[in-house]
């Protein structure tokens, strides 16, 4: 058992949050009301700069309280497969919705500021250790004292890794440009497979109104993202289109274990949460960010921080979207290996009435939810990847 200490400086608290993005965030606005809660970004504006494509479900939105964060709203996706093929799917309701990323980060501070956090930003952590009285956080302008710590410092973690915490299994590096563009179809979004596109993952465009999102991640060994980028645009014809603004970022895929320890708990894009088939990780890393608060909040109540404690932070995250996490990676190691023929192969089974009738009611939170239903419609799709897709149906 790990007893809370007393604070051994006016710069201490109870919990330190490194990272100010929405993992952090939701993790501090869950357990602020009651304990002394303290978050450094290293950034100047929470938000900023922006690494994202914005694409979420409704529900997270939900969790931020930011609708007037949206952008857009999408209901379909036009899938293009390399040999030429283009999918239309056409939603049976609203699927994801499109939001300004800054904004929205800057709302899920401000629920963390209401409930009582302390939001530092020009803070950087350079380092964090363990001692017998809590964790002991070194940051750019002196030392921070705390009970316990959450990792919630994106895919390059130095708390999780200064804390002994492993690393995720892979890195898709990923560039994106907003161009000034206006999509035809405003409530899909389109989708680009192929080694040639983007290698070991997808390339997207977002419709935004007036501007195009346009974006791609490709796995490490396959060039950069910004020469794949330069090559989709020219191909689509978009190469003379205003870049209103270019941004890029990784993704950390194939999440770590354990993702808790004595004083301390991992979450977010630190902990490899990522979805693996699409690169979203709001969803997982800000449901797993309230349950990190509210673990560390019962564990302050029953005065044990040690990892068994904190164990049940796994439990419950792993509940609502561990074995997701877990089946999608397979499907993404399965796609990776995968030529453009495979792929072409895929699209000619899916090109169906009835497949599109099972995909029109995906949820992009819980992708291979789809499979027991998509096998069911297109039996031929098995001999694709025979072993992997009968685990999925045994899930
Ligand atoms: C190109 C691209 C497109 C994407 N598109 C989508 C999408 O459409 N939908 C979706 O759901 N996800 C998307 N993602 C993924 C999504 O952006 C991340 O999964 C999400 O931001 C993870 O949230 P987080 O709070 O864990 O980490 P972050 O949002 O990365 O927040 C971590 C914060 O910690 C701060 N920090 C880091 N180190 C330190 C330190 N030492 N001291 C202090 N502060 C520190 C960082 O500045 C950062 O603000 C995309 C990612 C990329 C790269």
């Amino acid at each position: 058992m790990i007893y809370p200490a007393p604070l051994r400086n006016p710069m201490g608290c109870d919990v330190l949050v490194v990272g100010g993005g929405p993992a952090g965030c939701m993790a501090a606005a869950a357990m602020a009301s009651e304990l002394q809660v303290k978050v450094v970004e290293e950034h100047p504006l929470i938000g900023e700069p922006v690494q994202c494509a914005g694409l979420v479900t409704p529900r997270v939105v939900e969790m931020a309280s930011a609708d007037d964060t949206i952008i857009n709203r999408i209901d379909g996706a036009y899938v293009h497969f390399p040999g030429g093929r283009t999918i239309e799917l056409q939603g049976n309701e609203l699927k994801a919705v499109v939001v300004d990323r800054g904004e929205f980060d800057r709302r899920c501070a401000s629920l963390a500021e209401k409930a009582g956090a302390e939001v530092s930003t020009g803070h950087k952590c350079l380092a964090v250790k363990r001692s017998a009285e809590g964790v002991l956080a070194s940051l750019d302008e002196g030392e921070v004292h705390c009970q316990a710590l959450l990792a919630a410092d994106g895919y390059r973690s130095r708390c999780a890794r200064d804390l002994g915490f492993p690393q995720a299994r892979e890195l898709v590096r990923g560039i994106e440009a907003d161009l000034r563009l206006r999509s035809v179809d405003q409530r899909k979004v389109q989708v680009f497979l192929g080694r040639d596109v983007a290698p070991g993952f997808f390339a997207w465009a977002i419709p935004c109104g007036d501007l195009t999102r346009v974006g791609l991640c490709v796995a490490s060994g396959n060039g950069t993202p910004q020469e794949h980028l330069n090559r989709l645009l020219s191909k689509q014809g978009w190469s003379e289109a205003e870049r209103v603004r270019t941004y890029s970022g990784a993704i950390p895929m194939g999440h770590i274990e354990p993702t808790y320890g004595d004083r301390a708990l991992v979450v977010g894009d630190a902990a490899g949460m990522a979805k693996p088939l699409s690169g979203g990780g709001l969803f997982t890393g800000m449901t797993a960010g309230r349950m990190a608060g509210e673990t560390f909040l019962n564990a302050f109540k029953r005065s044990d921080l040690s990892a068994g404690s904190l164990s049940s932070y796994e439990e419950r995250w792993k509940e609502v979207f561990g074995s997701e996490l877990h089946n999608s990676y397979r499907v993404r190691r399965l796609f990776v290996h995968m030529s453009d023929k495979d792929l072409d192969r895929v699209g000619t089974r899916l090109d169906s009435e009835k497949a599109k009738r099972v995909l029109a009611k995906g949820d992009i939170d819980y992708p291979t939810a789809l499979a027991p239903g998509l096998l069911r419609a297109c039996p031929s799709l098995i001999s694709v990847a025979p072993l992997l897709l009968l685990r999925l149906l045994r899930r």
